[in-house]
């Protein structure tokens, strides 16, 4: 199989982009997806975030467009032609800005619609004409229904993180929005698995779609010693000193969902006296490389990241992971604890789950194929000097220099492009999970500790994390 964009028939302009991004091979989705789009049939992908997929659809999806190039100042002249939806804000972002690097060379437009920002900016640069579109699908109907999307000459669309997008609940969006579309088009959907709903949404709008799965990464030899703390949210700060401070553990990384709860927490911590850096989608790319450094250094103990932000840099071998929020998504926990325990050297995994988080371990528990006990965590009655960092003076306040505020976001245009990463998680391949596996917690009656019991109000089966099982979840790490 080719491995060497070189060898594709993508025009000089899409190459210089590859090349200056610092792409040297292709990753597998790449190798794989890139030769069937270019012929225009629909495809079917199975693979996540963080496996060079965007750069698998919009690659032949701009060399498709290539025709269409032209520098005319005339709107009509560049009307839609790709459009590409994702779940979230972030994700849309992220894809945008790829497509845009990818692009810079050719003549070919893209822009971004998302919620939560105003929708003038993005009128004005609807209205400039735009050849691709990427949106998500709420913001995208607003702009529909405003007039302001005109999408009857679009000729592919990219639903991307399908599985996520239904998880959201935009299926009814994504009816809608496809219903606009002309039915002569060449659709792709990507997914990190192909469950039932996705099939059933492929089955009615791809049309002989190919079907592309990569192999899940190999397990290998390196273990991570994974925990699960039942944790109130007000306690979880609390919770994580504690385990630094009994393990004697300087620097981790700690998950967040959200990149407020990022910044609160960050400067939280600084005020425990902790040394602590945020990550999230709204740094720009040079201030999440100067707090990577500062990591790196030991100027920095405690990284806070969203999971967009961190994917995709180059830390791996972090003595622990904390997730001070479970992952809404279980590939999401993966990817987290597979920075830690890496090159034979041990890594703890600690996850705090509130009593609202049930189903998220239970998914986890399903991926992984491992059982899951929530144990409780005795915390200290009060913040003492028990919880002061490690290795470091009991100064109040300590300040890292780098600030956690929850900024503006900065305008789109004084980004930095992001660097290619260097993770070698693009030399495996990736096996989706299987959807015919059963998770434990489907073939056990269970018995649920008051405590959690007391929280939690499951509707239905209670999973297997609520048993009292001593064994500790032990699995390899992705790489
Ligand atoms: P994605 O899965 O598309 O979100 O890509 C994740 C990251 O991998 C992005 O930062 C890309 O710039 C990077 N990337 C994509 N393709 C390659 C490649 N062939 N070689 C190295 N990095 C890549």
């Amino acid at each position: 199989m080719t491995s060497s964009f070189s060898q594709l028939s993508l025009a000089p302009t899409l190459l210089q982009a590859v090349a200056e991004m610092g792409y040297e091979h292709m990753t597998p989705i790449q190798a794989q997806a890139i030769p069937v789009v270019l012929t225009g049939q629909d495809v079917m992908g199975a693979a996540q975030t963080g496996t060079g997929k965007t750069a698998a659809f919009s690659l032949p999806l701009l060399q498709r467009l290539m025709r269409h190039e032209n520098s005319s100042a005339s709107p009509a002249r560049h009307p839609v032609r790709a459009l590409v939806l994702l779940p979230t804000r972030e994700l849309a972002d992220q894809v945008a800005q790829q497509i845009a690097q990818y692009a810079k060379h050719t003549k070919l437009r893209s822009t971004v619609v998302f919620g939560g920002m105003d929708m003038k900016p993005q009128t004005i640069e609807l209205k400039k004409g735009v050849e691709v579109l990427v949106a998500t699908p709420g913001r995208l109907l607003d702009h529909i229904e405003a007039k302001n999307a005109i999408l009857h000459q679009v000729e592919y669309v990219v639903l991307d993180e399908a599985d996520r997008m239904l998880d959201i609940g935009f299926l009814p969006d994504l009816q809608r929005i496809l219903s606009h579309l002309p039915k002569e088009r060449t659709t792709l959907l990507f997914s990190a698995t192909f469950s039932t709903e996705i099939k059933r949404l492929a089955a009615s709008y791809l049309q002989n779609p190919v079907t592309i799965e990569v192999a899940r990464p190999n397990a290998t030899a390196n273990t991570v010693e994974q925990r699960f703390y039942s944790a109130h949210d007000d306690d979880k700060r609390r919770a994580i000193c504690t385990v630094l401070q009994e393990r004697g553990i300087r620097q981790a990384f700690i998950f967040s969902n959200s990149k407020l709860g990022c910044a609160r927490l960050t400067r939280a911590l600084e005020r425990d006296g902790y040394k602590a850096a945020a990550l999230h989608g709204d740094k720009s790319q040079d201030e999440r490389l100067k707090a990577l450094e500062a990591f790196k250094q030991g100027a920095v103990d405690l990284l806070v990241c969203t999971d967009v932000a961190a994917r995709g840099l180059d830390i791996k071998d972090v003595p622990a992971v904390f997730n001070y929020d479970v992952p809404f998504n279980a590939e999401d926990y993966v990817h987290r604890i597979g920075r830690t325990g890496r090159a034979g050297a041990s890594g703890l995994a600690v996850t705090l789950v509130a009593a609202s988080d049930s189903k998220l371990v239970a998914d986890i528990e399903k991926l992984i194929k491992s059982k899951i006990t929530v144990e409780s965590l005795a915390l200290p009655q009060s913040r003492s000097s028990r919880l002061r960092p490690v290795g470091h003076e009991a100064a109040p306040a300590a300040s890292s220099g780098y600030e956690s505020r929850h900024s503006a976001r900065p305008a789109r245009a004084a980004r930095p492009a992001r660097m290619a990463s260097r993770d070698p998680f693009f030399d495996q391949p990736y096996q989706p999970p299987s959807q015919s596996q059963t998770a434990s917690w489907d073939s056990h009656s269970v018995a649920t500790p008051a405590s959690v019991a007391r929280l939690s109000k499951p509707k239905r089966k209670l999973p297997a994390l609520f048993q009292p099982i001593s064994a500790e979840a032990v699995v390899s790490s992705d790489s």
